[in-house]
């Protein structure tokens, strides 16, 4: 233990029948891979345990084809079947000395049963929470004890598998047991209705069969949103939340408690800038409970971890996203390295593939995802071939990750960048209003940049051909980025739109180099749909401009619904009076107004502005590449290895610049047979026997 100060979050802790070697505790999160991707999901899991995670959990887990998350692959436990691939799961964990634990869950009418074409259930009739054409039937007398049955038979298979830690689920609003719990969903005139206590039976009977069942030596969790941020129109911490913690305080083995719906829970730095945010509502439980309690807050920092548990406001300090960006947080920690730290920067891209139904991936950790197929670990690359120098040109994301990554492996690297200062879009990105913690992804790199000795970071270098010959490195990395269009060029528009010479044009790169827009309505044309238009909308009413936001997409920002943040961003748009002009193409931009026109109806409507901010798409920025690469082609042998990374290859998010650098340096001098770009394990199904 390095320093002493955190000693208190190393020291062990049981939870039921198992003990916890430490208090950092990796919650149930979805990853993408589950029963459809076991190894990977094991070897992610793994990855965990072994940098220091006391509990790492997997992710909800049907217990029963009535409750099939299809399209998305999160854990299943239907029966004895599935076993084998969970178990894979546990001994992985169990090797690097930390406890699994499972989170059983029957999603009642949050799951679809697409696949399984099962009827869904819920307290009463209702539709499902998907949008489907189907309604989910309240459960009688005999649904219930069927699924308390489900549940039972689960938990044992669980127990099978290897688990130490078994959750009951109510949360998210995901879950049926939180379901029966809510009054605005659960109208029964049941036992199973009315009074909080009838409402919360189904959980009581949840918690106590699985103690009954497996009690003896795995420990039961409940997980539990003690709000639903709603206010009086939904379940209150201070109120019906405190009195749920109150009934059960001593039933199960350990409080897991946060807020819901999943957007609240896994609020992003935009909306919950700061580390902690569910502190409020949660630190009552350890008061009313003698058991363990976790709770989870974006928490990257040490020192609050280690107030957290020294103020008796947590046991154990939960983290889904911190785990993700940095898998090796506990060990760091453990091992005074704090620096070393790569904080999650809130930006819900790891959530975005979990909504995609595609494997995880984070912006500040490239491995993620990738520990089983491509056989990345985050704190180790192979050490360098014969080669002895590279140079990187351009120092964004791409060719910050990529230098680093050179670095560790040992060669001697040269960075080159432009302009005044490292960072190239994040650095740009994080000055808009909302994404400051963006910076983390610079400031992760350029500190471990600045510990090692073998490489050279040149401001103000804007290389050229000569400049790059001169310098007679033979293995370039060209990650020159991308620049926004301006010609309205983008899905809409494919040629480019008439513009007139009177009308002032600014793209996101000009807004975030600092110009001003004229006096005067500012319109913000977003053709790109993803995520920058609406920020910028909301950066520049902030800064006092009368904005009009048109886009021909139905909604502001579409892409958003992945990170949990369209409804957020859409409110604050309203709320600060911007005027929405939805499912508007841009045809033609005059001197003082635009033309608009309904992507349905082809209906013209003109409006009036000062400004345009072009939104649409980005070009690559190549020209450097290209000209090398002609140049390598004529005079042979001039360079060994002339790669294109980042945005200047094809422009993305900042996640993929980060992993397309990462990429380049684990296959530098790699055997061609080995080069991954197109090449990594699959988990191809069998088609022997019957399953
Ligand atoms: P990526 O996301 O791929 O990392 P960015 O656009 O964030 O791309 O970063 C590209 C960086 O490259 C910017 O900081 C830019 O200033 C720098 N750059 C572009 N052209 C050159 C060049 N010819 N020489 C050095 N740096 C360059
Ligand atoms: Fe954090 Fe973003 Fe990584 Fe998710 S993708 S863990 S939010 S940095």
């Amino acid at each position: 233990m390095a320093d002493s100060t955190y000693s208190i979050l190393f020291e062990p802790m049981k939870i039921g029948p198992v003990t916890a070697r430490n208090r950092f505790f990796q919650v149930p999160h979805c990853n993408g891979m589950g029963h459809l991707r076991p190894q990977a999901d094991a070897a992610t899991r793994a990855i965990k345990a072994e940098g220091g995670w006391a509990v790492v959990c997997n992710q909800e887990t049907e217990i029963h084809p009535s409750s099939d998350l299809t399209p998305f692959p999160e854990g299943r436990l239907w029966d004895e079947r599935d076993v084998p691939a969970l178990q894979l799961m546990t001994e992985a964990v169990h090797k690097h000395g930390a406890l699994a634990a499972i989170e059983l869950a029957h999603n009642g009418n949050h799951a679809g049963n697409l696949s399984t074409r099962s009827t869904s259930f819920a307290p009463t009739d209702m539709a499902i929470d998907l949008l489907v054409p189907k309604q989910a039937r309240a459960m009688d007398k005999s649904d219930i004890r069927n699924l308390r049955q489900w549940h039972r038979a689960a938990a044992l298979r669980a127990k099978e598998a290897g688990f130490d830690i078994i959750y009951v689920y109510a949360g998210h609003h995901m879950a049926l047991a939180q379901h029966f719990l809510l009054p605005q969903i659960n109208d029964r005139m049941d036992e199973y209705g009315g009074s909080l206590e009838n409402r919360a039976r189904l959980i009581r009977e949840l918690i106590e069969d699985t103690k009954e069942a497996v009690g003896d030596s795995c420990a039961v969790a409940f997980r539990f949103a003690v709000d639903e941020m709603q206010g009086i129109n939904g379940m209150q911490a201070a109120e019906e939340g405190r009195a749920v913690v109150e009934m059960l305080a001593e039933l199960p083995d350990l409080w897991d408690v946060n807020v819901s719906d999943w957007s609240n829970d896994s609020a992003t730095s935009r909306f919950a800038p700061n580390e902690g945010y569910q502190t409020p509502y949660i630190d009552f439980v350890r008061q009313v409970t003698s058991k363990p309690v976790v709770a989870v807050g974006r928490f990257t920092s040490p020192d609050l971890m280690a107030s957290m548990v020294k103020n008796g406001i947590l046991d154990f300090i939960g983290a889904a996203r911190p785990s993700i960006a940095d898998p090796f947080l506990p060990e760091k920690v453990r091992t005074g390295r704090i620096d070393e730290i790569r904080e999650c920067i809130g930006c819900n891209i790891c959530v975005a593939s979990d909504n995609m139904a595609m494997p995880i991936r984070c912006t500040q950790n490239p491995t993620m995802g990738e520990e089983w197929r491509r056989g990345w670990h985050p704190e180790k690359i192979a050490p360098k071939g014969e080669e002895h120098e590279a140079l990187v040109v351009g120092a964004g994301p791409a060719g910050l990750e990529c230098a680093m990554q050179l670095a560790k492996r040992g060669y001697e690297v040269t960075l080159a960048e432009a302009s005044d200062e490292p960072g190239g879009r994040v650095r740009m990105e994080s000055q808009l209003l909302g994404l400051g913690a963006w910076k983390r992804v610079v400031d992760h790199r350029l500190y471990d940049l600045n510990q090692r000795a073998n490489v050279q970071l040149f401001l103000q270098s804007p290389l050229t051909i000569p400049d790059v010959l001169e310098l007679g490195i033979g293995n370039v990395f060209i990650a020159t980025g991308s620049e926004w269009r301006r010609d309205g060029v983008g899905r809409s528009a494919r040629q480019p739109i008439p513009i007139s010479n009177e009308m002032r044009i600014l793209t996101p790169d000009d807004i975030m180099a600092g110009k001003k827009p004229d006096k005067g309505p500012v319109l913000v044309y977003d053709d790109d749909q993803i995520y920058i238009a609406g920020v910028i909308a909301d950066h520049l009413s902030e800064a006092g401009h009368d904005v009009v936001f048109a886009t021909p997409a139905t909604m502001v920002s579409p892409w958003t619904e992945h990170t949990l943040e369209q409804a957020r961003i859409q409110k604050s748009l309203i709320e600060r009076g911007i005027k929405l002009r939805l499912s508007q193409k841009l045809t033609q931009v005059r001197a003082g107004s635009v033309e608009l026109s309904c992507i349905y109806t082809g209906q013209m409507q003109q409006q009036s502005c000062a400004t345009v901010i072009m939104v649409t798409e980005r070009q690559r920025q190549s020209s450097l590449y290209d000209a090398l690469a002609d140049h390598s082609a004529t005079q042979k042998n001039s360079l060994q290895n002339l790669s294109l990374i980042g945005d200047a290859a094809a422009p993305g998010l900042i996640a993929d610049a980060v992993y397309s650098g990462h990429m380049a340096a684990r296959d530098f001098e790699k055997d061609p047979k080995l080069i991954q770009h197109d090449l990594y394990r699959r988990e191809i199904i069998s088609l022997q026997g019957q399953n």
